[in-house]
């Protein structure tokens, strides 16, 4: 961190300032110009609130030249962090993972036979939402409880590992016996609910809220890993612009940008950036051109008849034509 003093600081402020960063095991080096002093911070600055010291009356400028975020930082993990469950399924060993399953659990008929047919197409992980998050409070909620005992349900059937969506601190309990548990867009800063999954001992699916950058998303990746659970899967799924055409925008360049800042393997989530089935398809394969460690996908038995996001699900025929493509892409850019 490089901090830009105002012209007139005395010696003493700067040393009373200086302590500070000391207390925290930082190292101050001073560069004493004709008009400024500029300080620079040496050591892990990730402790230190840049706003604060903004705010300081003697500090002109501040300019950080470290990320904020630490565990979650490539620079001190090289390695891809793999995510495997006990059933040997992997995101981040080079694999492509698919992750399958309709917005929301309905009947037990429903996630069963979508489950089936997922597992059929060659999807590893059947996604499905027990607690929905709803713009409407009068549109569908999810099933709740029920919702993950049809999920679980559908697990015995398959084999297929479940994910699923966390909405409150609340339901922490609720969610012992899921195997990767997502942290939807809207609740990507819920920090009280991130600070708890860093306590699990699961693999967190965590999806970029609608407007934010990738150096929060980051920072809420590390607000789960400081907690102690490094088991973290980051989800592209589109951001708020100003188009219309589609839901949201996929932002395909925060693949490659977050495989380069970080360890942690990096997923895509084509139907909620699209909102639209046909769209799934182009924008997979621009995911896995981009370097996608995987996808997760809404597929419904009866899109027309779906309690929630019907109008962007494709049916487990589509799903199975669009699994096989995206299989052969990932094999074919892998030889090249
Ligand atoms: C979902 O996966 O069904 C969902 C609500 O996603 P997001 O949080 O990305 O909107
Ligand atoms: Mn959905």
């Amino acid at each position: 961190m490089i901090i830009v003093l105002k012209r007139g600081t005395t010696q003493e402020q700067i040393d009373a300032f200086s302590q500070q960063f000391i207390d925290h095991g930082l190292t101050v080096n001073a560069w004493h110009g004709t008009h400024e002093t500029v300080l620079g911070l040496l050591g892990d600055t990730s402790v230190i609130d840049i706003d604060y010291v903004q705010a300081q009356p003697i500090v002109y400028k501040v300019q950080r030249v470290q990320e904020p975020y630490k565990m979650a930082n490539r620079k001190f993990h090289p390695d891809n962090t793999v995510i495997t469950l006990p059933g040997g399924q992997a995101i981040g060993d080079g694999s492509l993972a698919l992750i399958a399953g309709p917005c929301s659990v309905e009947t037990e008929e429903q996630i069963c036979e979508v489950a089936s047919r997922v597992k059929a197409a060659g999807a590893q992980f059947l996604r499905g939402g027990a607690f929905k998050p709803r713009t409407s409070p009068y549109s569908f909620q999810g099933l709740g409880t029920a919702g993950l005992d049809l999920l679980k349900e559908a697990r015995a059937k398959t084999g297929l590992p479940i994910v699923t969506e966390i909405m409150s601190v609340a339901h922490l309990d609720l969610f012992q016996d899921v195997d990767i548990i997502q942290v939807g867009a809207r609740n990507m800063q819920n920090f009280e609910l991130l600070k708890q999954l860093g306590k699990m001992d699961k693999p967190i699916l965590l999806k970029r809220g609608l407007a934010n950058t990738l150096e929060e998303f980051l920072m809420s990746a590390e607000y789960i890993m400081s907690g102690g659970n490094e088991r973290v899967i980051l989800c592209e799924r589109g951001i708020r612009t100003f188009e219309t055409f589609t839901r949201n925008t996929l932002d395909i360049s925060a693949v490659p940008i977050l495989k380069k800042l970080s360890h942690l393997p990096v997923v895509v989530d084509p139907s909620h950036a699209a909102g639209i089935p046909w769209l799934v398809e182009p924008l997979s394969m621009a995911a896995i051109a981009a370097g996608a460690d995987g996808l997760i996908i809404e597929v419904h038995n009866n899109p027309a008849k779906a309690l929630s996001d019907g109008a962007q699900c494709l049916t487990p025929d589509e799903f199975d034509a669009l699994a096989q493509k995206l299989n052969a892409t990932h094999q074919a850019l892998k030889a090249l």
